[in-house]
């Protein structure tokens, strides 16, 4: 099977009626790297740069930082590198900052730390920006966002350290630093509803589903005891998906998907249904959604995704998706 799927490597990734798919990768620590180029990916969807901080015991200097972001823009010179600020919190404590909170899923994650800390903030963006000179493919991607003012003060502080970058390396007239693009994640269930107030201050959204899932059923992801109702095939997770996609275009905002949906075989489908076009996941997924993109009609993915909305449970989407899945081999 891996044989078979790594043969459509270098192939086109599109459907058999033409319908492209964009894939990125989703990815963390350095050590990954190396063998990565042979996956035939352009872009990086999702760099989780918390990774980072979590294996120190302590946080990393902005020199540090400068390397370490250097080192995958100039991986992924291609493409895009959409990498996302400290996500803290939740169940990625720092080992040197230590949350302690009833709820932490509900508390000081994300962007919520980071907009009290903008030393730490301000030091990681400024580390990113100075890493991206003289290139153009870093994109700054926040998460965690539930307010529109979060982002208003997020995109007030990527742009002043963006002035005091530029001022060092544009100096002499030439235009060394781009500035980059600012992208917001749709992972709390609050900014379905906000897209419109934000969509004139961000280039781009990016669909958290493992959040966006944990969220919308009140579901602990990792709760081992409430685990059979963690599903994002649950229909409500699915139309809240299919939301999205419509606001987005309807707004001219471009938004792809980074949650683990993307890498699951009929959760791609489902995704490219909807009207996705770019999905980013884990490495050891690539192969194979790119072979079952090639192997689907997305007329077919239509008659499928209109099952799954109005199936009254997680399993009966399974069971159209594995029906599907089964005819495509
Ligand atoms: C998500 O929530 O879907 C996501 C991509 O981010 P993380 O899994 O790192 O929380
Ligand atoms: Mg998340």
């Amino acid at each position: 099977l891996r044989e078979k799927v790594m043969g459509a490597r270098g192939l086109p990734v599109e459907t058999t009626d033409g319908v492209k798919v964009d894939l990125q990768l989703n990815v963390g620590l350095n050590t990954e790297r190396d063998w990565l180029k042979e996956l035939d990916v352009k872009g990086v969807g999702l760099y989780r740069t918390e990774f980072t901080f979590m294996a120190r015991d302590r946080l990393p200097t902005e020199d540090e930082q400068v390397e370490l972001y250097g080192q995958i823009l100039e991986q992924f010179a291609a493409g895009p590198v959409v990498m996302r600020t400290l996500d803290v919190g939740g169940d990625k404590p720092l080992p040197y900052l230590p949350i302690v909170e009833d709820n932490p899923f509900l508390g000081w994650r994300g962007i919520r730390m980071t907009l009290d800390h903008p030393e730490i903030f301000l030091v990681q963006i400024r580390a990113m920006l100075r890493a991206s000179v003289g290139r153009n493919n870093l994109q700054i991607l926040l998460p965690m966002i539930t307010t529109a003012e979060e982002v208003d003060e997020s995109a007030r502080m990527v742009r002043q350290a963006y002035h005091e970058v530029a001022e060092e390396f544009n100096s002499d007239g030439e235009q060394r630093l781009q500035e980059p693009k600012i992208g917001v994640m749709i992972e709390v269930p609050a900014m379905i509803y906000q897209l419109h107030s934000v969509a004139d201050k961000v280039d781009f959204f990016s669909v958290g589903t493992n959040d966006l899932t944990q969220y919308m059923l009140a579901v602990d992801r990792n709760n081992q005891r409430v685990a059979g109702l963690y599903d994002a095939y649950h229909p409500a997770v699915l139309h809240a998906l299919q939301q999205i996609a419509d606001r987005c275009r309807e707004l001219n905002k471009p938004v792809s998907i980074c949650g683990e949906l993307a890498g699951e075989p009929g959760g791609a489908l489902l995704l490219i249904a909807m009207g996705y076009r770019t999905l980013s996941m884990n490495s050891y997924n690539i192969d194979r959604i790119r072979w079952i993109i090639r192997h689907s009609k997305a007329a077919d993915l239509d008659g499928l995704l209109q099952k799954a909305l109005v199936a009254r449970s997680p399993q009966q989407v399974r069971q159209a998706v594995t029906m599907l899945l089964e005819q495509t081999g």
